[in-house]
């Protein structure tokens, strides 16, 4: 489950609730509400499963 980061938003939304991507910066999801950014890190698992988990120490809102 992730939380979007945007705290007038603060969805919460499932892996299968959003399309994560890598724009550049590392990869991310942006909340299918109020479009924010939200980083997340790729483990892959011994049985080639992948699963994400959320970033919290990088701002929603990049400004570059
Ligand atoms: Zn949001």
């Amino acid at each position: 489950m992730f939380t979007c980061r945007n705290q007038s938003c603060g969805a919460e939304w499932a892996l299968s609730d959003v399309v994560i991507k890598n724009e550049g910066q590392g990869l991310l999801f942006r909340c299918p509400m109020c479009g924010a950014r939200n980083y997340v890190e790729r483990h892959d698992a011994d049985d080639g499963t992948a699963t994400y988990e959320q970033i919290t120490d990088i701002p929603p809102r990049g400004t570059r």
